[in-house]
């Protein structure tokens, strides 16, 4: 069922020109399924040369043009969602049904930006003098180099090819090489919707030397990056050094405030099932779950009550809710991050090991009583660990969610409108979901702010990321 994975470079499928490959495990079983091709730098020449190439034509494409064939990768997609989640949840461990949502979710973003893509207007700015005209002319930026995580395979990816090929960009795209069939099927729906040679090339390998090579290439103009706060720091640097535009959607430490007026029932119910979707390996993720002290034993006892329902399991098994975490690195995180926690103090309140000894499976955990300092209060955990803290005021809360410098997303439960206005002016984040979990639809904004990164993903600020701003003033002969 899992083929090995190949190159994409200038519309061809291909091994690495030195034939090195990197196997591919199952988190399920720690049993290889199959390998990737790796990428070296003859590989990464040719993928420049094709995205050159590639630039050069598809930006000549109607933007009529280019949404119908995006829209046409959509529709294949949709056709392919089965087979494409079972490849994803061999390869990163999620739950089938989990797996094929994510499919048809990433349909669902390239037929916004197929959307977007006819709507990517200038504008005409009146002039001082009469018969000037003054146009400000809507570009693309050039040729993109992405880089995206292993978490969701198809979702970190289709965001940036589907806005670079809506605003008429070229792209190559560095895949994770832990989950790499479900990007390249995502890929091959472009390229089999015809999609031309070059506008999109797929590279695996490794990705400090990919990264390292590509950002200074003088044939990239753009650059985005989905990860860790440590290694974006690290890109943006070196773009900013080349002077590249750069979209950075780093990591995350939510918090998630519950105010004594909120449905408690509701808020325990929603913040722990969206704590361990996908193992709590999400950039989004509540963490710090902030409970007003009137409600907190009652919250605690609703989070723990729905925590204790997780069914952990391999993903292909009918009824498992949670899979096992994407590679063994994140189980040493969570051992590390509780272990810390309890020496300093925390309570286990349910969970807090590794399931067995094959497979990465954790147990959904929750800590009480964790102080301040310990890691896990200021690192993000990745994985499926949840901490409830308690807080007496308004203006404690705040101060306690924007503690940390990071600032993606934030949620908040309350029955008052005031409140929830307060509260979603005062917490520094680039998202906040009040009663719900309403964040990272295609027509909605996606980003943070401070270490958590800039720029954004979804809604009409996404296209704009990969455009460039031209201003011609004309006069009459
Ligand atoms: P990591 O920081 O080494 O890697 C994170 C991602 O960045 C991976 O996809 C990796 O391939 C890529 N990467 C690493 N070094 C790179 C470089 N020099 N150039 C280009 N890409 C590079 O660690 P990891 O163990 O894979 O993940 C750990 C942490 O990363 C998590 O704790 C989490 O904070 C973060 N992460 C965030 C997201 C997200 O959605 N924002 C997704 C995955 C991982």
């Amino acid at each position: 069922m899992y083929a090995d994975v190949s190159l994409f470079i200038d519309g061809t499928w291909t091994n690495a020109v030195a034939g090195r490959t990197i196997p591919v495990v199952n988190p399920a079983t720690g049993e290889p399924i199959g390998s990737v091709a790796h990428a070296d730098r003859p590989d990464l020449d040719r993928a420049l040369d094709a995205a050159d190439r590639g630039f050069r034509q598809w930006r000549k494409v109607s933007a009529f043009e280019r949404s119908k064939l995006m829209r046409k990768a959509a529709d294949i997609l949709r056709e392919r969602a089965d087979a494409i989640a079972g490849l994803m949840t061999l390869e990163q461990g999620k739950p089938l049904p989990e797996a094929k949502l994510e499919v048809l979710a990433g349909a669902d973003v390239i037929d916004w930006f197929a959307e977007e893509a006819r709507r990517a207007y200038g504008r005409v700015i009146p002039a001082r003098a009469e018969g000037v005209y003054q146009l400000v002319i809507k570009e693309p930026v050039g040729p993109v180099a992405a880089f995206t995580p292993w978490n969701f395979p198809i979702n970190q990816v289709v965001r940036k090819l589907s806005a670079a090929l809506a605003a008429g960009c070229s792209i190559i795209v560095k895949a994770p090489e832990e989950t790499p069939a479900s990007p390249a099927e995502l890929v091959r729906a472009f390229a089999d919707a015809g999609v031309p040679a070059g506008v999109i090339n797929l590279v695996y390998g490794v990705p400090a030397e990919i990264s390292e090579y590509l950002i200074p290439h003088p044939i990239i103009r753009k650059m985005s990056f989905t990860g860790s706060t440590a290694i974006g720091k690290q890109l943006a640097a070196l773009a900013g050094l080349h002077m590249k535009r750069i979209t950075m959607e780093l990591g995350g430490h939510a918090p998630a405030i519950v105010f004594d007026d909120a449905d408690i029932d509701s808020a325990s119910r929603l913040l722990a099932g969206a704590k361990y979707r996908n193992a709590g390996q999400v950039c989004v993720s509540p963490t710090r779950m902030l409970v007003q002290e009137r409600v907190y034993d009652q919250f605690v006892e609703g989070f723990v009550a729905h925590t204790k329902t997780v069914k952990v399991g391999d993903g292909l098994e009918a009824g498992t809710t949670m899979g096992p975490l994407a590679n063994a690195r994140r189980i040493n995180a969570m051992e590390s991050l509780i272990g810390d926690a309890m020496q300093k103090g925390a309570t286990v309140r349910t969970g807090g090991s590794r399931i067995g000894n094959k497979g990465n499976f954790f147990e959904p955990t929750v800590l009480t009583d964790v102080p301040l300092e310990a890691r896990v209060m200021n690192e993000e955990p990745f994985g499926p660990l949840a901490i409830i803290t308690p807080f007496r005021s308004f203006d404690d809360v705040v101060a306690e969610a924007n503690r940390l410098p990071y600032g993606l997303a934030s949620y908040a439960y309350t029955r008052s409108a005031r409140t929830a206005n307060a509260i979603a002016a005062a917490v520094e984040a680039g998202m906040m979901s009040i009663n719900h979990h309403g964040l990272a639809l295609p027509e909605v904004p996606f980003g943070g702010v401070r270490d958590s990164g800039y720029g954004s993903e979804g809604g009409s600020e996404a296209i704009e990321a990969y455009l460039n701003t031209k201003f011609v003033s004309q006069a009459g002969l």
